[in-house]
């Protein structure tokens, strides 16, 4: 066994397969002086019961990207590192029980193979042709994955890590990490075997993250759930088919049903995730054990049955096997079912790699990131939907057993766009949530801050069932047309709390704002868009810069990007700024007041100048209350957010709620202002805005002052410049059908895939579809026909000039 040094670059703590794939990536990097610390043997957390099933199905791009990595890896690395291992792909059958679930499998096959991937859809004919032992006369189709298989995590685990060990890095066992601290920019690690200094440091740890993140003073969102799986007996007709045919079934996932069914030599292996389901550790009476090594839980066969029997009318041939097994075991839970990778926020040098609940089929895919994220500060793939910061401060542990529990009970759940959860609701609240409430909002939660997504009217239809559907049609869609509409004719005035705000002031302030973002920071009284850019050029992010004073500033940003852009800012700062950067986001609130009426609104009830042009601020009075009117409109029309500090908001709200009757003020919701945007060619976060696309690719340029000695990103846009981006941001016009292009739908033209979108939705103002997206750069050019595929079905677009869809000369926003 090794000993343990007393330094190393990286210690990983944990050693299932996450822990060692990072292990074998970053030695992979060159960065083999890095040591893993496992507190028993090699996989004794989660890895050694995993059922070792690896898909590469997700409706999640990065996750997908994830995926389909972690299986070429794996068809690959017993040969690459010498450790021989059971791996299957047997290919799968995702059976699908409606329209919509068929339009969600169209929709991951065209994403599937912009990744290179061949899936397919099955007619239920065919599926009986892959899989002969199915009843399929209820079933619409079925996607059929032909990369999927399955792994022993246990022998996964093992090969990563002899392969990093081979390249140079440690793994040491039976070495628990019992505490960290910082000490002159290290961090060192104890443990019983002594202690390590280290530069960087990673949790791995599993379902034990929690635990090991409080050493660090973080809490990582997540809880645990019991999942189990039941093995069953040979089953001497499916001995004999498979005898025949010379392979295994494929791993069969009824999805609707919400179980995986699949070959285990020539038995079955079951394995539900059920709705009636079981949080373990999560009350005083179950306390989390010091160590779980190689343990299960209880088997609770009871909480599956209906499950089993729903297996046996799919697969009857299941109906004569005996049970032979069952495992129950602990796996983590991330509010949205994601696992965490990526900086830990607020804590310098630390990374996390855990709370998978797909870990074996991640694994290799998150190491790949966790290395790229340590080696160097960015990874290849836009990586926010498993970005630990996507959680800020309203993620206690009530909260997450909430959470975790409804995702682990809809693991296999379409995600409408149109429907929004209900667990975990209410944890930040709007000065004016009750109001708008009375008034029909229907909500969403941002960043725990619940925003009103669209206002139905008594009568209208506001059940779950009703969100069931991909199209734009439904109960919402007249709604959102009137509140467009209320914006575009009148006034509408929309709550948005929670919009993250920074406080930049101090000596110097402006010159490293300017050394930061890509363009030209505002003069003082005037507000401006930021564009931030990494050392590749790419997006990181966008803010509106409200200059107070030479070197004062508010910064405001996305809610959602509250913790990842502060940290973006922090540690760009020099350490010896004479300014300060402070989050004060929860100190204000903002409302939106836009259409052609507002002016004359706020002329009733405020003290401010109402003449002052586009993109300017200023103090003002309203109901004797201060405010700063900003003269932006992310709506497209004349308007101004009205920001607030929240004991303030209601007060404001009312006078301005008042004085709007007369020239017919409506609410309006986040939904309304997602079509507004759009057809203003507006980008939104993390959708349009990524690490995806390069400044200059985003068609950003206008925003890029090369006349600055420096700023972040200027050597590889200059350089990029010269060579020509391979493809372009575009709006386009499509003839769609019943439903607008959802993120990542594909591009064609003449026969190939061209592109991608990045947003779409339906334009109530311009009574078109429109969809933003990344096309090949000899195609984006006004007039340029192509097609975009829309859940499996392709629809003529067109490129439009580059500039907003509405109002292109931006006349009714400068009123
Ligand atoms: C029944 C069941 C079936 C599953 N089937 C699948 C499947 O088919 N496909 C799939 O992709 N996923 C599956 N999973 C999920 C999968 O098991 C996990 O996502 C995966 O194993 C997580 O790996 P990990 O390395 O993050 O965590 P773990 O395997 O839990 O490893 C964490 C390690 O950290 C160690 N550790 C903890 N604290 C310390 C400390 N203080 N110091 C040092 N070491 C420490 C632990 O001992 C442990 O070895 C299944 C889970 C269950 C329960």
């Amino acid at each position: 066994m090794s000993e343990l040094p007393s330094t190393a670059r990286v210690v990983i703590i944990g050693g299932g397969a996450i822990g060692a794939s990072s292990l074998y990536h970053l030695a992979k990097a060159g960065w083999t002086d890095c040591v893993l610390l496992e507190k028993n043997e090699l996989t004794a957390g989660s890895t050694w019961h995993a059922a070792g099933n690896v898909p590469t199905f997700s409706s999640s791009w990065s996750i997908m990207n994830m995926q389909r990595y972690s299986a070429s890896l794996y068809r690959d690395l017993g040969a690459l590192v010498d450790y021989p291992m059971n791996y299957h792909v047997t290919g799968s059958v995702r059976l699908g029980h409606s329209k919509q679930r068929l339009q969600e499998f169209k929709r991951v096959v065209g994403m599937g193979r912009y990744q290179g991937m061949d899936l397919d859809i099955l007619t239920p004919d065919e599926i009986r042709g892959r899989y002969p032992f199915l009843e399929t006369h209820d079933l619409t189709g079925a996607l059929y994955d032909p990369y999927d298989g399955d792994i022993d995590p246990a022998q996964l685990t093992q090969a990563l890590a002899k392969g990093a060990r081979d390249m140079g890095a440690k793994v040491i066992r039976f070495c628990p990490v019992t505490g960290v601290r910082r000490e002159n920019e290290e961090w060192v690690i104890t443990t019983p075997k002594g202690e390590i200094r280290c530069e960087y440091v990673v949790n791995a740890a599993g379902y034990y993250a929690r635990e090991v993140g409080k050493m660090f003073g973080r809490d990582v969102p997540m809880m645990v759930m019991s999942h189990q799986y039941i093995l069953f007996e040979e089953i001497p007709e499916l001995a004999a088919w498979s005898k025949e045919v010379g392979h295994k079934l494929p791993l069969l996932r009824d999805v609707d049903s919400s179980y995986y069914l699949r070959q285990e030599k020539n038995g079955m292996n079951l394995g539900p995730y059920e709705k009636n389901c079981k949080a373990h550790w999560v009350t005083p009476d179950d306390p989390m054990p010091e160590d779980f090594s190689f343990q299960l839980f209880p088997d609770d066969l009871e909480r599956l049955e209906w499950y089993l029997n729903d297996a046996v009318e799919r697969v009857p041939i299941l109906g004569t096997a005996g049970l032979s097994r069952m495992i129950n075991g602990p796996i983590p839970y991330a509010p949205d079912g994601n696992p965490l990778i990526g900086p830990m926020p607020g804590v310098p040098n630390a990374f996390e790699a855990c709370v998978f609940t797909f870990g074996i089929c991640q694994a290799g895919g998150a190491g790949k990131v966790l290395a790229e994220w340590i080696t160097e500060g960015q990874t290849e793939w836009d990586m926010w939907s498993c970005d630990p910061r996507r959680y800020t401060d309203y993620t206690d542990q009530d909260y997450c057993i909430a959470k975790g529990k409804e995702i682990y009970g809809h693991e296999y759940a379409m995600h409408f766009p149109k429907h929004y959860w209900p667990a975990g609701r209410d944890r930040k609240l709007s000065p004016i949530h009750d109001r708008i409430a009375a008034l029909g909002a229907q909500f969403k939660p941002y960043n725990g801050w619940e925003r009103a997504m669209w206002y139905a009217r008594p009568g209208d239809d506001t059940s779950e069932e009703a969100t069931q559907t991909w199209d734009r049609e439904g109960p919402w869609a007249r709604r959102i047309e009137e509140e467009c509409l209320a914006v575009r004719d009148a006034a509408a005035i929309l709550d948005l709390p929670g919009f993250s705000r920074y406080r930049l002031k101090g000596e110097g302030a402006r010159e490293w704002l300017l050394g930061l973002i890509t363009g030209k920071v505002p003069k003082p009284g005037r507000i401006g868009l930021a564009y931030f850019s990494d050392d590749k050029g790419r997006i990181v992010t966008e803010m509106s810069v409200m200059a107070l004073e030479e070197d004062f500033f508010f910064l405001i940003t996305a809610a959602t990007a509250q913790w990842h852009d502060f940290e973006w800012l922090q540690t760009h700062m020099p350490k010896d700024a004479a300014f300060t950067l402070e989050d004060v986001t929860t100190n204000f609130s903002c409302q939106i007041l836009s259409g052609p009426k507002s002016r004359d609104i706020l002329a009733e009830v405020s003290d401010a100048d109402l003449a002052k042009g586009w993109l300017t601020h200023q103090s003002a009075q309203i109901a004797d209350r201060w405010c700063q009117l900003v003269r932006v409109s992310f709506a497209g029309e004349l308007g101004w957010e009205i920001h607030t500090k929240v004991d303030d908001t209601a007060a404001i709200f009312d006078a301005v709620w008042a004085a709007g009757q007369k020239h017919g003020l409506k609410p309006f919701g986040m939904e309304a202002l997602d079509s507004l945007r759009i057809e203003k060619g507006y980008r939104a976060w993390k959708g349009d805005l990524s690490t995806d696309y390069s400044i200059l690719q985003g068609g950003l340029e206008r925003f890029v002052d090369w006349s600055k000695p420096a700023f972040k990103g200027k050597a590889a846009l200059e350089k990029e410049k010269q060579v020509g981006v391979s493809k372009r941001f575009v709006t386009l016009t499509v003839e769609a059908g019943d439903c607008d292009a959802p993120y990542m739908s594909t591009l064609w033209h003449d026969g190939a895939v061209v592109g991608e979108t990045t947003s779409g939705n339906w334009g109530h103002r311009v009574g078109k579809s429109i969809a933003l997206g990344m096309l090949r750069s000899d195609l984006a050019v006004p007039g340029t026909e192509i097609e975009v595929e829309i859940y499996g079905d392709r629809f003529k677009a067109v490129v439009q000039p580059d500039q907003p869809l509405w109002d292109p000369s931006n006349e009714r926003l400068k009123a």
